[in-house]
């Protein structure tokens, strides 16, 4: 029966695209797309043509509903984003919504995604993670979230674009510490891929001679835990003990 499908399409490497993915982009009766001229190419390469509808940011609103109805008129849709996985800091996240309230069925279909292909090649530690997306660029939102980071013990996952990474690696050195750790993880599944693992202070330093280039996700070490206490003196021991049974 008609449904939504989430199809993930490479970030960088177009040899990265399932043959799920390609079997369900070739029996899906439309593909929404966050900016068509990229699907397009995407479908060229796979020798596919579909009807495209556009489903972005400024059109979302609109175009969102227009979809639903088409799927609940018995059509399958399958939603890509420029890359990676649709609703991973992307606007799909909008439309599955959509979908969910009006009773359609939706199925992710899993492949790339930026943040999970970094944190996994970072060696920074992966079992306890939290997912950051982009910092806003609002000053005030920006510190807040921040400010929220602060005693976070998880390792962090950011995007970032690379005109604002200087100022974002500062930001980061100011919140958390120029000691902390982070894995700049450029480029990644392309040509130039590439992973810096530095401290927070080093990769400022090192951005200040090198202009960034390409796509970054930043991986950042959590704060460290609270320390054990170390040995206490007899007298202090004492007074614990004393305090418990008081
Ligand atoms: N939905 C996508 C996903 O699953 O990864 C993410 C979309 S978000 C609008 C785009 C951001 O993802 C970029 O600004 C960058 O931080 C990150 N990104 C995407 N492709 C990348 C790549 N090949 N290398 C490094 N970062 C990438």
């Amino acid at each position: 029966s008609a449904m939504l499908y989430l199809v993930p399409t490479p970030i960088g490497n177009l040899s990265d695209i399932s043959e799920r993915c390609r079997e369900v982009l070739a029996q899906a009766d439309f593909i929404a797309a966050e900016d068509t001229r990229v699907t397009l190419r995407l479908l060229n390469h796979l020798e596919l043509k579909k009807p495209l509808v556009s489903y972005y940011e400024h059109n979302k609103a609109a175009s969102g509903p227009r979809i639903v109805e088409r799927i609940l008129a018995g059509e399958t849709c399958a939603l890509v984003s420029d890359a990676g996985s649709p609703a991973i800091s992307d606007p799909g996240e909008d439309l599955v919504r959509l979908c969910a309230e009006a009773g359609v069925t939706v199925s992710a279909i899993p492949g790339p995604c930026a943040a999970i292909t970094a944190l996994s090649m970072s060696g920074l530690p992966t079992g306890r993670f939290t997912f950051e997306g982009f910092l806003s660029t609002t000053k005030k939102n920006r510190a807040q979230h921040l400010d929220s980071l602060r005693a976070e013990q998880r390792t962090m996952i950011f995007y970032e674009a690379p005109h604002k990474l200087c100022a974002t690696l500062r930001d980061l050195a100011a919140a958390f510490g120029g000691e902390r750790r982070i894995s700049l993880c450029r480029e990644l599944t392309k040509l130039h891929e590439e992973v810096l693992r530095l401290t927070l202070d080093g990769a400022v330093a090192y951005y200040e001679t090198q202009p960034p280039r390409g796509e970054y996700v930043l991986i950042v070490e959590g704060a460290p835990k609270q320390q054990e206490s170390g040995p206490v003196s007899e007298e202090e021991a004492l007074m614990r003990v004393q305090a418990l049974l008081a």
